[in-house]
């Protein structure tokens, strides 16, 4: 049956439009061969719409994202906007777009291919069948609470204030997600928290737990603190499955699981927003990866964390599990099979460009 899914492509810079690309032929591949009738449009974003129209966040750009079914986006930034004031930075365009679209969760995966379980710094058989998902609340905390700012203080000291806040619901939605998601794996969830030495660490904790004790107790919930989190995940990641963090935690965790898994070019992630009343989200797909201005137009940027970031999207916002499951698998074989760009490049292995990674992808997906 024909699904028909507004999708909005905002490639923005660097890498970003390169990605992109190479993610548009698995779409029309999925079009053809899936009966998926998508109805694509692009847009500008980042540097790329400054240079343009001298606004990093267009509110054209923002209309098409909230009207969307999801925003498929590439990345953003890069040396020569480093100078803007920070309304006008690339930057600024990603977090209009997570805050016009309310997206508080942010989730992370960390997958481990078993032919890249080489590349990991840890042994390959502590990351060999890694699968964690880090769920990240991404909309409150330190990164936005006030009073927030960098004050003068008599006799030339400066003092620098930044704020950790969260309320009951902020903590209980971010949790529900995380549960809602538990529920489609492994039904464990690890909330990481500094509950010894905060009051919000207390809060997040004990909100938490009533949560799963009126509404999820078919999932096993564990308590864990943040540093003791960070410890565990280099010392044994297998034992997690679902791991829900505030903003700050979440973002320092989910780097560093991400390191476990071998390349940022790997990754995908999802940022989602609350149900509407007819049960959509709001919802943009991105690869974890910046706009790698290092390597950027030389056409060997890795496409794979933007391909795995359109099957989250086909799991999480279009009902097609099975159409991601294709997609993932095919990577999997492709990467089986020998194919690495120079960022996962091992030796005998066979080096390709990223156009020649998606012809590898879609030639996997055509044998399928
Ligand atoms: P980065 O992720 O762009 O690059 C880090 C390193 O990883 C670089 O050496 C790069 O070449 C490599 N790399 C990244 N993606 C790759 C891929 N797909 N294939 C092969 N190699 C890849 O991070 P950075 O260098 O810290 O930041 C560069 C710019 O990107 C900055 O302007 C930063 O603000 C921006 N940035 C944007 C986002 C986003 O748009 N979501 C995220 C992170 C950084």
């Amino acid at each position: 049956m024909a699904v028909s899914a507004r999708l909005l492509l905002l490639p923005g810079d660097g890498i970003g439009p390169e990605v992109i690309e190479e993610t548009r032929r698995v779409l029309a591949w999925l079009g053809r061969h899936r009966g998926l009738d998508f109805r694509v449009e692009e847009d500008l974003i980042g540097g790329a719409a400054y240079e343009r129209l001298g606004d990093p966040a267009p509110d054209a750009t923002i209309a098409k994202a909230l009207a969307a079914d999801a925003v498929l986006f590439g990345a953003v930034g890069g040396p020569k906007w480093e100078k803007l004031a920070f309304d006008k930075k690339p930057e600024r365009g990603l977090l209009r777009l997570r805050k016009d679209l309310e997206l508080f969760a942010n989730l992370r995966p960390a997958l481990c291919f078993d032919a890249l379980k080489d590349a990991s710094t840890l042994k390959p058989e502590i990351v060999a069948g890694l699968d964690i998902l880090i769920v990240r609340e991404l909309t409150g905390g330190v990164y936005f609470g006030e009073p927030r700012g960098i004050e003068t203080l008599g006799g030339g000291a400066r003092r620098g204030v930044d704020t950790q806040v969260y309320t009951s619901g902020e903590i209980q939605r971010i949790a529900r997600t995380a549960f809602e998601l538990a529920r489609l794996r492994g039904r464990r969830v690890a909330s990481a928290e500094k509950s010894n030495v905060m009051h919000t660490g207390v809060l997040w904790r004990e909100e938490v737990q009533m949560l799963h004790d009126a509404e999820f107790e078919d999932v096993a919930l564990t308590h864990i603190l943040a540093d003791n989190c960070a410890m565990q995940l280099v010392r044994n990641p297998k034992q997690f499955d679902v791991i829900v963090t505030d903003n700050l935690f979440g973002d320092i965790l989910s780097d560093e699981a991400a390191q476990l898994t071998g390349s940022i070019g790997m990754l995908p992630s999802a940022s989602l927003g609350a149900k509407d009343t007819d049960g959509r989200r709001r919802a943009l797909y991105e690869p974890i990866h910046g706009s790698a201005p290092d390597i950027a137009g030389r056409g060997i940027a890795n496409p794979i964390a933007c391909i795995l970031s359109l099957a989250m999207c086909l799991r999480y916002s279009l009902g097609r599990a099975e159409d991601a499951t294709l997609i993932e698998r095919a990577v999997d074989r492709v990467l089986a099979d020998g194919y690495r760009t120079a960022d996962i490049m091992q030796d005998g292995m066979t080096k390709v460009g990223t156009s020649a990674m998606t012809d590898a992808v879609l030639e996997a997906l055509e044998a399928a």
